[in-house]
């Protein structure tokens, strides 16, 4: 098995039945790990223009943060409804059952700024898909979507046709 793949626990029927959980926080906590992860993507993405890395609540914080700062760019949090102090632009997206929705600061982008959107997992890409649509209403420019995580056959790939898709490790369906 990959060694990073290795570090990630999944632990069975977490948050509720049915649901593999795939914990990142085993990787973080090993220190080879956390790093061979961010030089992963700090190796993808070196000659990417980057204004601001876009990290989606709460564990895309992790990895948005070390990015940002191995690829000198600015860090905007992409937050859960009601966390953000300032103005927002928000966007509602479908979950399996009912709706949720992300926010993000009114001026955490400028039109025109290239943005790299990061979170721990792509499940279904609904988070993402509208992650990169508040960055669009801000006149930004989504310059990939990155993650630690694919659950591949979940095909959230398919909800982010268009906009350039980069995981570090990807579960089939174990
Ligand atoms: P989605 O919008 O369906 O792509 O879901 C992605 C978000 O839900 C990410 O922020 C993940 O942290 C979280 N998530 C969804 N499924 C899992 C899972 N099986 N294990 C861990 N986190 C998950």
């Amino acid at each position: 098995m990959e060694p990073l793949k290795q570090l990630i626990r999944t632990i069975p029927d977490f948050p509720k039945p049915g649901i593999q959980f795939r914990d990142i926080t085993t990787l973080l906590q090993d220190p080879w790990g956390f790093k061979r992860a961010i030089d992963e993507f700090v190796t993808h993405y070196r000659y990417s223009p980057i204004d601001k890395v876009v990290a989606i609540e709460s564990r895309g914080f992790v990895a948005g943060g070390a990015l940002a700062h191995h690829l000198n760019c600015g860090m905007v949090m992409a937050r859960k409804k009601g966390k953000l102090p300032w103005h927002v632009e928000r966007q509602e997206y479908q979950l399996e059952y009912g709706t949720d929705c992300i926010e993000i600061h009114k001026d955490a982008i400028k039109a025109g700024e290239r943005c790299l959107i990061v979170d721990d997992l792509l499940a279904t890409g609904g988070t993402c898909r509208a992650t990169c649509q508040l960055v669009e209403r801000l006149g930004g420019k989504v310059v990939g979507c990155a993650f630690m995580i694919e659950l591949a056959g979940l095909k959230g790939r398919s909800r982010l046709t268009g906009y350039d898709v980069h995981a570090l490790v990807s579960y089939e369906g174990e």
